[in-house]
């Protein structure tokens, strides 16, 4: 089990290295402090997927440490899981300026390193935090309409959720994340 956990730490450098070296969003890694790969479990059954990193990210080099990662650390509580039992990552691994939308080129520009990532952790569930990152592997959806509802397709489960950061600060979104949250142990029994 920690061989297969050692393998995969290792696979996963081997793409964060891939991207430092591939010139990949020149212009954000320009303005960025540093490359947010993704940290966790390589060998966890769930996956986070974020948009990009913020300010606080930018400067840690870790993904959801700042307002919305608390949040995101609150509700792995009250399921009864810590960040060490998931691994959580971004589409976009670079701070776009000012905390902009990253823009459909960078965005595309990522998409294969992430499925790089995830064809190494094999997640049984890849858990999608907001539109951006629902919209890569599922487009046809709308978040409003497609929160907390798994789908199963090409043989990976997803369940999109709302974006921890728009919830924060709307009571009624807030619910709603809290109580789709409360799905994850139940898909991930039901996947077996
Ligand atoms: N929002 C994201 O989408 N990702 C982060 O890492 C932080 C905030």
């Amino acid at each position: 089990m920690k061989d297969v956990q050692a393998e995969k730490a290792v696979a996963l450098a081997d793409i964060a290295a891939d991207i430092d070296s591939s010139g990949i969003c020149a212009h954000l890694a320009a303005t960025a402090t540093q490359l947010v790969f993704g940290v966790g479990n390589p060998d966890s059954d769930i996956v986070f997927v974020g948009e990009a990193p913020g300010k606080n990210e930018d400067l840690q080099g870790e993904p959801f440490v700042g307002a919305a990662g608390k949040f995101l650390n609150e509700m792995l509580d009250t399921i009864g899981m810590k960040r060490s039992d998931i691994y959580i990552t971004n589409i976009v691994k670079y701070r776009p300026p000012d905390n902009r939308d990253p823009t459909p080129e960078e965005i595309g520009e990522f998409v294969p390193y992430l499925q790089r990532q995830l064809v190494v952790i094999k997640p049984k569930l890849v858990v999608f935090l907001g539109r951006h990152s629902m919209n890569v592997f599922l487009p046809e959806l709308r978040i409003s309409q497609a929160h907390g509802k798994p789908v199963r397709k090409g043989g990976q489960v997803y369940l999109p959720l709302f974006h921890p950061a728009a919830a924060l600060y709307n009571g009624g979104m807030r619910e709603t994340l809290l109580a789709d949250f409360q799905l994850i142990p139940l898909i991930l029994t039901k996947i077996g």
